[in-house]
């Protein structure tokens, strides 16, 4: 049976639930609370769209093999339209370094292993032209949903809440919507579950904070200029402990830089707020320096920061009983991972699918909410709890650190053991096509991250360079770059 549909919120995931429900037949509308981009092409979106409502547009987004899969496999025509404004494709084989690529051998599954960089105003106004263009979606911009409309449950033996439309508040102007379904895309600040909340329901939500702060500046090569090479003497991306670093390319010579601090180190946090510190910190990491030559770009924004990265795990189900039916909450109102990872529109356009394929499959509004919930976990949560293990070390990395003490010194064994076989992972990555292979499925989520860990071959390498000795794989992983102090000394002598 066709629904009407209304999904909250054009964001990435927002405009991926549409497409997916459209698919299947439903009429479904979206509403979004920005202004509707201006004229003109991605470029004037970059700079000009007063893009409130998702306040990382403007930080660099890099587009994972799991999306990017699920694009050319569902959406071929929409794949061709990123490419023809301006997307590069960074393939499995663009990605080795010219000593591996001399072994290399395409296997089949590299076809999968691959990235889409752009910024994130080309994908989006690309996918919102797109959508526009789709049948059975209406899309009405300046349109803030405000509230929740809903009643309690007829069916016996459910005492849940039934959601059956919303308040829209459109250019001043107050009315209600209703619809035989609602889909929260309203990202990172959605109100939904405080509107439950007002309506008597908890919504059960698992959070856990980064206590990081993610910055970022954009910049610009000059006409001509070309990007230096990905595979130079230093990593574009790295992890100094205290500081964790990234160059993100983009599309028409736009790049960006990330840096992101631990939230409690106060002189770092300042720093990186200010474009000149933030400049200058990138010029002292080796594997920055290369694209901060101010003979070739220029800058394009100031330092952007992002407060608030956390991991957060929202649930509308509880003790196998739907909290709200004929409500859904998908993309970063329902799952937020550190974007440091870069999972996130991944993550959501997988979720939309998979409400997509399940409002298909069943007509009965609590076996939805129970099989989106079910799928949600089955599919979702290793990603999630990844990332979440992941944040926990950055975090005691960070501590040890700022402490002088080796982590794996001062935590035993396990840790040591730990720490040797990721050096040893870290060393064979460097020259190994196949583990390089695996290491990329785990980034590219196409498997549950670090299952390639499991593989005999990939494991036997692994441990095989662990027999080579701690310090012969320790040296590989080292990151160039200054120390703690270092930096700190080196911001303190541009302030005196
Ligand atoms: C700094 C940063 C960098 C990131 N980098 C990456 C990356 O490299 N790769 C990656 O995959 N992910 C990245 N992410 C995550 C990614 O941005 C999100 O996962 C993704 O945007 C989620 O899509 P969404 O549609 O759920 O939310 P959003 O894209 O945030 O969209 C939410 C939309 O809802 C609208 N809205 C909100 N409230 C209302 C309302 N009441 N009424 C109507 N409309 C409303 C907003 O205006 C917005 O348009 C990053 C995130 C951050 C913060």
């Amino acid at each position: 049976m066709k629904q009407k549909i209304i999904v909250v919120g054009a964001g990435i995931c927002g405009m991926c639930t549409a497409l997916a429900l459209a698919s299947k037949g439903n009429q479904v509308v979206v509403y979004e609370r920005d202004i509707a981009p201006p004229d003109g092409d991605a470029h004037e979106a970059f700079f000009q769209w007063n893009r409130r409502g998702a306040s990382q547009f403007r930080h660099p987004h890099a587009f994972l093999g799991l999306l990017c899969n699920l694009i050319r496999d569902r959406y071929p025509d929409l794949l061709e339209e990123f490419i023809a404004n301006g997307a590069r494709k960074l393939s499995f084989r663009d990605m080795l370094r010219p000593e591996l690529l001399a072994k290399y051998k395409p296997e089949q599954e590299d076809e999968k292993l691959w990235i889409l960089l752009c910024r994130r105003a080309t994908l989006e106004t690309v996918l919102r032209r797109y959508v526009l263009r789709t049948g059975n979606i209406e899309l009405h911009d300046s349109s803030h949903i405000a509230g929740l409309i809903t009643s309690r449950s007829d069916v016996s033996n459910c005492d849940s809440l039934v959601v059956k439309g919303l308040q829209l508040h459109t250019r001043g102007e107050k009315s209600e919507v209703y619809a035989d379904i609602v889909v929260d895309a309203s990202g990172r600040g959605t109100k939904f579950p405080q509107w439950f909340k007002a309506a008597g329901i908890d919504v059960s939500h698992e959070e856990h904070n980064s206590e990081m702060a993610y910055f970022s500046r954009n910049y610009q090569l000059n006409p001509g200029e070309t990007e230096p090479s990905r595979h130079g003497l230093h990593p574009g991306a790295g992890d100094l402990g205290y500081i964790k670093y990234g160059v993100f390319p983009g599309d028409d010579g736009h790049f960006a830089l990330i840096i992101c601090v631990p939230e409690d180190e106060k002189t770092l946090r300042g720093a990186v707020r200010d474009n000149a510190q933030f400049d200058l910190m990138c010029r002292s990491i080796p594997g920055l320096k290369p694209w901060m030559d101010e003979r070739k770009m220029q800058p394009t924004t100031d330092a952007l920061g992002v407060s608030d990265i956390r991991a957060v795990w929202r649930r509308y189900v509880q003790e196998d009983r739907p909290l709200a039916l004929n409500f859904f909450a998908v993309g970063d109102a329902a799952i937020r991972t550190n974007p440091l990872y870069g999972r996130g529109c991944s993550v959501g356009a997988v979720h939309a699918h998979i409400l997509a394929d399940i409002l298909e499959s069943t007509v009965d509004p609590v076996q939805r909410a129970l099989e989106f919930d079910r799928r949600s976990e089955e599919q979702l949560r290793p990603i999630y709890q990844a990332s979440l293990n992941e944040d926990k070390s950055g975090i005691k990395r960070a501590r040890a650190v700022a402490s002088g003490t080796l982590l794996e010194k001062t935590a035993g064994f396990k840790a040591w053991f730990g720490a040797a076989f990721g050096d040893a992972l870290i060393a064979a990555i460097k020259d190994q096509v196949h583990v390089v292979r695996g290491m990329m499925r785990t980034v590219n989520l196409l498997e549950k991250p670090g299952d390639f860990l499991k593989e005999p071959a990939i494991r036997f390498t692994i441990f095989r360079y662990m027999l080579r000795g701690r310090k012969k794989n320790a040296a590989v992983r080292i990151v160039s770059g200054p120390d703690r102090e270092e930096m700190l000394a080196l911001l303190k002598n541009r302030a005196a």
